[in-house]
C-alpha cells in the first residue's frame, strides 16, 4: 500500500496547473495550489501515507457528514421531513430547484440540506460549534483539531449566496432559527482545519459499521452506517456523483478545500486533498489519485 500511494502520487502530479484553488471565500485563495497529500487508514488500525498528508487544511463541505450524523444521533429518521436524500444534479451552492421544491433541499451535502442540518442542531445543541468541533476530535483522537476563524469570518463576510438559501427556506417555513447564528455554525464547521491523516481517521467509523475505533463509541448503527454511505455515494460530489461513481466507485464527500474522502466499507477510509478544483469544485488531481488507487485495488463498490 504504502509504494502504491507513493507511485499514484507521482503519476497524477503532472495534473497540479490544471485546476483552480477557490477563491469565492478570499481566506481560502491564498492557499499553495501545489500541494497534494493522500493517507489510507485500515479498519485493523494501519496507516499509510504520502505527501503533505500531514499539512492542516481546510475541510469544507466534508464537515457536511458530520453534521449529518450528529443530526441523525439526536433526531433519527425525522430529519428527513425537513430535506430528501436524492441526488440534485445541480451546483452545490444553487438556488433554482430549492425554490421549486418550495424550500424542501433535495439532499444534506448541498449547502441548503447542509443548512436544514445546521438549523436542526442549532436547537438541539447549547454549543453547536464546540459541540462539533469536540465530536470530530473524539473521532480522530486528535483533540489539537480547531476551526480557523479566519476562514470562518471570512466566508461570514462573503454569505449572500447561503443567506439566500437559509432565507429562502425559511419564507416556505423550513427553517426555524436564527439565520445569521446558524450560518455562524455552518461556517465554523465548514472552515475546521484537518490533515489527510485525520479525516481519514474520522471516517473510518463509517468503514466499521458506525464503530468508532479511536472513542470506543458506536456513532451509528449498522443500518444507518449504510444509509450515510448510500447518500455519499449518490451525492457526495453533487453534480459530479456520477463521474465520480464511474471513475472511483466509492461512497464519497468533497470540500473546495481540495480534499475528498471516500470510503471502502468494511475495510479502509481514506482522504486525499489538493487544492485546485474542477468545474464542479471537486478537487481535480484528488479525483485523479483516487481514480487511480481505486483502479489498483479494485475497490470499487459497484
Ligand atoms: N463553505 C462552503 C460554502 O458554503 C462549502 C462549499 C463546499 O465545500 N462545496 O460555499
Amino acid at each position: 500500500m504504502q509504494s502504491l500511494l507513493n507511485e499514484i502520487l507521482d503519476e497524477v502530479r503532472p495534473l497540479i496547473g490544471q485546476g483552480k484553488v477557490a477563491n469565492y471565500i478570499p481566506a481560502l485563495g491564498g492557499v499553495k495550489p501545489n500541494q497534494l497529500g493522500i493517507a489510507v487508514y485500515s479498519n485493523d488500525g494501519e496507516l499509510y501515507h504520502a505527501g503533505d498528508a500531514g499539512t492542516l487544511f481546510s475541510i469544507q463541505s466534508i464537515s457536511k457528514v458530520f453534521s449529518l450524523v450528529q443530526a441523525i444521533g439526536h433526531t433519527g429518521e425525522d430529519i428527513w421531513q425537513r430535506l430528501g436524500h436524492e441526488p440534485s444534479g445541480q451546483p452545490f451552492n444553487s438556488l433554482v430547484q430549492l425554490e421549486f421544491e418550495r424550500g424542501r433541499p433535495r439532499n444534506p451535502f448541498i449547502n441548503a440540506g447542509a443548512l436544514v442540518i445546521c438549523d436542526i442542531n442549532q436547537s438541539r445543541f447549547a454549543a453547536p460549534s464546540l459541540s462539533m468541533r469536540d465530536f470530530v476530535r473524539r473521532l480522530c483522537s486528535n483533540p489539537k483539531i480547531v476551526s480557523d476563524a479566519m476562514v470562518a469570518e471570512s466566508e461570514y463576510q462573503h454569505r449572500s449566496r447561503n443567506a439566500a438559501a437559509a432565507y429562502l427556506m425559511k419564507s416556505f417555513d423550513n427553517f426555524h432559527g436564527d439565520v445569521e447564528a446558524v450560518l455562524r455554525s455552518y461556517f465554523h464547521h465548514c472552515a475546521l482545519s484537518m490533515s489527510c491523516i485525520d479525516l481519514a481517521k474520522a471516517f473510518s467509523f463509517l468503514a466499521h459499521e458506525g464503530f468508532c475505533v479511536h472513542s470506543g463509541e458506536q456513532i451509528l448503527t449498522p443500518r444507518q452506517t449504510t444509509q450515510l454511505n448510500s447518500i455519499m455515494a449518490t451525492s457526495g460530489l453533487y453534480d459530479e456523483a456520477g463521474n465520480f461513481a464511474y471513475r472511483v466507485g466509492l461512497p464519497g464527500k468533497s470540500g473546495v478545500g481540495g480534499g475528498i474522502v471516500a470510503v471502502v466499507p468494511g475495510q479502509f477510509s481514506v482522504c486525499v486533498w489538493s487544492p485546485e478544483l474542477n468545474a464542479a469544485g471537486n478537487s481535480l488531481v484528488g479525483m485523479a489519485a483516487l481514480e487511480k488507487l481505486s483502479a489498483r485495488i479494485n475497490w470499487s463498490v459497484f
